[in-house]
C-alpha cells in the first residue's frame, strides 16, 4: 500500500467521522424533540382525565388511580378506604344563589380534594355534587378512615357561599382490610367499598346530613 493510498484512506475514514459526528448530533436533537412531544402528550392526557371545573379526575381515571392504590396496597398489607361525599342541598344553593356560585362551591372543594390527592389520596368526581377519596391507611399515616372524612367534612364546611354563610357535606365511609384486599381482586374490592360507602352515604343523609357514617 502505498502512501497516496493511506492518506485517501485516511480521508474517506475523517469524513466517516465527521458524518458520524453530525449524525449523533441530529440523534441527540431528535432525542431532545421527541422527550418535549412526550412531555406535551403526558400534560394533555392528564388534563383530559381531570374534571374541567374542579381540577380533580374524571370518573373513569379516578377508577384507575384508585385501582392502582389497591394494588400497592395490597403488597404492602395495608389497608383501603373509600370516602364518597355529596354536598348537601346542592340545589338550593343553585336555585338560591345562581348556578355560577353553585359552580365556584364545586371549585372550592375540587381545591381541597387535590390538597388531599397531593398527600398520596385518590380523589374523583363521580357526578354532579358527589365525589370519592379513596386513602391508603397506614399505621405510620393517615391511620384512621373516621378521622379523615372528619377532615374533610371540616375543611369542606369552611367553604363559603356569597353571603358568607357555608355549606355542609354527608360522607361515607367503607373500609377493605388487608385479608379482603389479599383475597380479591382490584375491581371486585371497587366494587364492594362502592357499595358499602354509598350505602352509608345514604344514612348520613336520611339521618340528617353534615355528618360522616361508616359503612356497618
Ligand atoms: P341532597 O342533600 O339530598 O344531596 O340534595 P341535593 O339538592 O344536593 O341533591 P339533588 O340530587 O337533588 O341535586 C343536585 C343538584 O346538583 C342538581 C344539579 O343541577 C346540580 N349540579 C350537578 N352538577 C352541577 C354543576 O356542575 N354545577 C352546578 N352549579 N350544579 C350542578
Ligand atoms: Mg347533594
Ligand atoms: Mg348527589
Amino acid at each position: 500500500m502505498n502512501t497516496e493510498h493511506l492518506s485517501g484512506l485516511q480521508e474517506n475514514l475523517e469524513g466517516i467521522r465527521q458524518l458520524l459526528s453530525h449524525l449523533h448530533g441530529e440523534i441527540s436533537t431528535l432525542e431532545v424533540q421527541y422527550r418535549q412531544v412526550l412531555r406535551v402528550l403526558e400534560n394533555e392526557r392528564e388534563i383530559h382525565r381531570r374534571d374541567e371545573l374542579t381540577g380533580v379526575h374524571r370518573r373513569s381515571s379516578f377508577f384507575e388511580n384508585w385501582g392502582r392504590l389497591i394494588d400497592g396496597a395490597t403488597l404492602a398489607g395495608s389497608e383501603i378506604g373509600l370516602i364518597l361525599l355529596d354536598v348537601d342541598h346542592f340545589k338550593r344553593i343553585n336555585d338560591f344563589y345562581g348556578h355560577p356560585a353553585g359552580d365556584d362551591v364545586l371549585r372550592r372543594l375540587g381545591e381541597v380534594l387535590r390538597g388531599f390527592e397531593a398527600a398520596g389520596c385518590a380523589a374523583g368526581r363521580l357526578g354532579g355534587e358527589e365525589f370519592a377519596l379513596a386513602v391508603k391507611l397506614d399505621p405510620g399515616g393517615l391511620s384512621s378512615l373516621f378521622d379523615a372524612a372528619e377532615l374533610v367534612r371540616k375543611a369542606l364546611a369552611e367553604v363559603a357561599l356569597p353571603d358568607g354563610s357555608t355549606i355542609t357535606v354527608s360522607i361515607g365511609t367503607a373500609v377493605a382490610g388487608a385479608d379482603a384486599l389479599a383475597a380479591g381482586d382490584a375491581a371486585g374490592v371497587q366494587q364492594r367499598l362502592y357499595e358499602k360507602a354509598d350505602e352509608a352515604l345514604y344514612r348520613a343523609k336520611t339521618g340528617g346530613r353534615n355528618r360522616v357514617v361508616e359503612a356497618a
